[in-house]
């Protein structure tokens, strides 16, 4: 299965996607998590990145599509993948049609913009592996701790409040619009994020139908 997840910042996006990847063992591709790498790394791209990333605003199309394009290239995404946090605007949406990809589906994880603020306060991600948590609706087993692979867990520099609203508004005026453009290919998807994380993993499931 080739699938899109869409969704704000902190919907929940890549908790599902690790959770789908799981069910299909099929690889999460998550832009996020590849370019705070780059950026740990201080590789040329993350240089590049940084200053983007850390006022809330998106990374140049080109900088991600060269990314994308190199990872969907690996033996690993022949059987599918699922992108969490790509395409985030038309330009690469169009970018990913003109690689030839064809995608299954696209869901879209719905939750309101005040909810997420409240969420963001919360999270919390393993500085080592880029696993994600939230110190109330997903508590790692020790405090503090990445249950995958024991790393520190950290609040991220773009999750401060004053962060997350230039991020909400970059969301809805660049990668919402991507509902529109998948609705019109029969491809969009909706399910509706709720309280408990397990929740709405019924729901995604039930939308993906696995
Ligand atoms: P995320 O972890 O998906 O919330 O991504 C964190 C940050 O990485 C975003 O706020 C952007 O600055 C950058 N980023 C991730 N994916 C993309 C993308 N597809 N296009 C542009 N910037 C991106």
């Amino acid at each position: 299965m080739k699938l899109i997840l869409l969704g704000a910042p902190g919907a929940g996006k890549g908790t599902q996607a690790e959770l789908i990847c799981e069910r299909l063992s099929i690889p999460s591709i998550s832009t996020g998590n590849m370019i705070r790498e780059a950026m740990k790394n201080g590789t040329e791209m993350g240089k590049k990145a940084k200053s983007f990333v850390e006022a809330g605003n998106l990374v140049p199309d080109e900088v991600v599509i060269g990314i994308i394009k190199e990872r969907l290239s690996a033996d690993d995404c022949a059987n599918g993948f699922i992108l969490d946090g790509f395409p985030r605007t038309i330009p690469q949406a169009e970018a990913l049609d003109n690689m030839g990809v064809e995608i299954d589906t696209v869901l879209s994880i719905e939750v309101e913009d005040e909810k997420i603020v409240k969420r963001m306060s919360g999270r919390r991600v393993c500085e080592s592996c880029g696993a994600s948590y939230h110190i109330e609706y997903k508590k790692p087993e020790k405090e503090g701790v990445c249950n995958l692979c024991g790393g520190k867990l950290i609040c991220r520099k773009d999750d401060a409040p004053e962060t997350v609203l230039d991020r909400l508004k970059v969301f809805h005026e660049q990668t919402e619009p991507l509902k529109g453009y998948y609705e019109k290919t029969g491809k969009l998807k909706l399910a509706y994020g709720q309280e408990e994380l397990s929740d709405t993993t019924a729901l995604v499931f039930k939308a993906l139908g696995i």
